[in-house]
């Protein structure tokens, strides 16, 4: 994760743009880009967008929360319930770089795409909790299917 934003400065009363929401919570513009696709309500309609201070107030709050949420070995955090949600179908996408492994899965509550990076060694034990595709550089092997 890239360092943590701040919320001291924000005015719940205002609006920021997205430069202006950058700057004040001390991350970049494309943090706050990638917030708004992650869920934070701004009002796109706008030109240039504006984000409410509450609003963002609220919801790097949210983000600190999320990190403390426990999320089990058959769970991912989904950015959007904000919450620890089990992938649908038990369908996870697993690519294998070297010793990592990223796991990629659809939020069995609101369809949202969720990734977890994992160690390759815990793939074994996960391809007995998923229903795991593992797409490995050299070869492509289907896990453990669950009808
Ligand atoms: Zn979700």
């Amino acid at each position: 994760m890239p360092k943590s934003a701040k919320i001291t400065g924000i005015k719940s009363v205002c609006c920021y743009t997205i430069q202006e929401a950058a700057d004040i919570t001390g991350v970049s513009e494309r943090t706050v880009r990638a917030w708004i696709k992650g869920g934070l309500p701004a009002m796109t309609q706008e030109r240039p967008t504006l984000i409410r201070g509450d609003t963002l107030i609220a919801f790097i709050k949210a983000q600190r929360s999320a990190r403390k949420t426990l999320v089990g070995p058959d769970q991912f955090f989904c950015l959007k319930c904000r919450d620890a949600r089990k992938p649908a179908s038990g369908l996870v996408d697993c690519e294998v770089t070297g010793e990592r492994a990223k796991l990629t899965a659809i939020c069995g509550v609101c369809d949202t795409i969720m990734h977890k990076p994992v160690a390759h060694t815990q793939v074994p034990m996960l391809s007995k909790v998923f229903d795991l595709t593992i797409r490995d550089e050299a070869r492509t092997v289907k896990g453990v299917v669950v009808e």
